[in-house]
């Protein structure tokens, strides 16, 4: 939920007692860590913030005030007025119950550290891909011929839950082929890889997703082509009653999702079983090889394969799916592991070589990334150890990959240096949006000097509140406040006053952020400084 919206849905209340001095703790049990904080908010002179401060800056980290990880310090958030001003005591109060998140969440040191930045970049692909209306939808079942062709949602959840949702992220559509990773996750778990590569390969089959065909061995080339998904499903719990063993597929989709339960579609799965063929040829093929364990149900599997096609979710909820296997196993919005690092690292290394129909090659050399497609147009992405992406939109390629999905991710990995051998290239051009850890002094200086050049606030106070000091000068003496004074950046010099910043530092040639404002012409920059006693 943006902010405003969560501002705006804030009950009207007078601020709590714990506002007044009387209840504020006394200065000796006051954590400098918490301190920092809130000193890196402070922008004016009054010794307190607006409390919408502290909102904006938890929404530009990414994290959702409907997070559930922050559920207690928003419980006591909304005891407070939209537009209140706290002080340091009510900001101990409603941040200390989720401190460490917070703490996090301030400092930058989220895994995509300046993600409102990240996020305009990821807007302008997103902008620039919606125009693309080539290809077509699928139409062998009347429930996705009939889907707005027009529709697209792209969703981004990072292994640190920032999440980030643009377009028709909130419409439901059937997960169809994105279904085969999970239900193999699941195979996994439930028999062990050994058990589950008895039955199905681990080869791409360099053949069309639903061809009649088999391995050597007389198996599924794969779990990501139809036979190999019909064979998961015959793997995943076959001794209960069916429609337990549904429950339990979608109990595991509610959990990597973050505890948000996906729906499911009786049109999709009653078409998908009248045109199923090749699905039906596919599992006597399979049979007639006595690929199957003992004692499988073909009927009872078919079926189960189309119910898992028809589960629904939105753009935003696969999102948080491809986080949970983009961090390992563990949800990032609830830290609740649900799949071992291990099916994970099967898994992914399944979607890399065979996710994205006839096209798993290319992808894999040109996008570089785990990824699986479904004809409903949805595409699952996993940056492993950064974020799990979700693209939906529903016209096709000649693959049955999704054009606006496809040209995303391109997009994506010529801007960001997400392909997975990027890092081999140094490939300067693209921008690394990762944290980088600065760890030394001289790293946290150069990164103030930088963002101060550049005007961005949201750095500088990450960095405040990581303890860096806002007087650190560089090797030519140069601080922040000068490289704000000569661009003319008036709300960063605002900020460095505010937080009582030397306003007469020299650097080594003698030369003052008065100066500095001076020759770059800056008069109103000029003014406030000199108003503010810098000579
Ligand atoms: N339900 C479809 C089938 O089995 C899945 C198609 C897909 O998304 O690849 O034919």
């Amino acid at each position: 939920m943006p902010a405003t919206t969560a501002a705006t849905t804030r009950k009207s209340a007078k601020a709590p007692k714990a506002a007044s001095k009387k209840t504020a703790p006394a200065a000796t049990e006051i954590d400098l860590r918490e301190e920092r904080l809130f000193r890196s908010l402070i922008r004016d002179g009054s010794g307190t913030i607006p409390l919408s401060t502290l909102v904006d800056a938890l929404e530009q980290s990414g994290l959702r005030l409907t997070d559930d990880r922050l559920k207690e310090s928003v419980a006591v958030l909304n005891e407070y007025p939209n537009n209140a001003e706290i002080t340091f005591s009510d900001f101990c109060k409603i941040t200390r119950p989720n401190i460490l998140l917070i703490e996090r969440a301030l400092r930058g040191q989220f895994v995509i550290p300046s993600f409102s930045h990240f996020r305009k970049q990821v807007e302008e692909i997103f902008v620039s891909t919606a125009t693309d209306t080539n290809g077509a939808v699928a139409d062998y079942i009347p429930q996705l011929g009939r889907v707005n062709p027009d529709q697209y949602g792209v969703s981004i959840c990072t292994i640190d839950g920032q999440r980030h949702s643009l377009g028709d992220s909130e419409k439901h559509f059937c997960v169809q082929s994105t279904c085969k990773p999970i239900n193999y996750c699941i195979a996994l778990e439930a028999n062990g890889a050994s058990a589950v590569h008895d039955c199905v390969g681990r080869e791409p089959s360099g053949r069309g997703f639903n061809e009649l065909t088999l391995n050597h061995d007389g198996r599924p080339h794969n779990p990501m082509i139809n036979a190999g998904a019909i064979m998961s499903c015959s793997l995943i719990k076959p001794e209960i009653e069916m429609a337990d063993r549904f429950d339990y597929v979608m109990d595991r989709w509610t959990a990597l999702a973050g505890d948000e339960k996906p729906t499911f579609s009786n049109s999709v799965y009653l078409s998908e079983r009248q045109t199923a063929d090749r699905n039906f040829a596919l599992g006597y093929f399979m049979r007639e090889h006595q690929a199957f364990p003992a004692g499988t149900e073909l009927i009872d599997t078919l079926e189960f394969y189309f119910q898992c096609c028809s589960i629904e979710v939105t753009a935003d909820m696969m999102s948080v799916v491809a986080a949970t296997l983009a961090n390992g196993g563990v949800c990032p919005t609830t830290g609740k592991r649900i799949f071992d690092p291990k099916t994970v690292q099967h898994c992914l290394s399944l979607m890399y070589s065979c996710g994205m129909y006839d096209f798993s090659g290319e992808f894999a050399f040109s996008i570089g990334l785990p990824a699986k497609s479904g004809v409903s147009g949805a595409m699952m992405i996993v940056i492993p150890n950064v974020m799990g992406i979700c693209t939906w939109s529903p016209r096709l390629d000649r693959h049955g990959n999704s054009v606006r999905g496809i040209q995303f991710c391109k997009s994506l990995v010529e801007t960001f240096n997400f392909h997975n051998y990027d890092n081999l290239t140094g490939l300067t051009e693209k921008s690394d949006p990762r944290q980088v850890v600065d760890h030394q002094v001289t790293e946290s200086t150069v990164s103030l000097i930088w963002a101060a050049s550049k005007g961005d606030l949201t750095a500088i106070r990450h960095l405040a509140a990581r303890g860096v000091s806002l007087n650190s000068a560089d090797y030519d003496g140069r601080t922040p406040l000068h490289l704000a004074a000569s661009e003319g950046h008036q709300r960063l010099v605002e900020y460095f006053i505010h937080q009582g910043v030397d306003l007469n530092p020299k650097d080594r040639w003698g030369g003052t952020p008065l100066s500095d404002a001076k020759s770059g012409n800056h008069k109103e920059v000029h003014n406030l400084l000199k108003s503010n006693g810098a000579i």
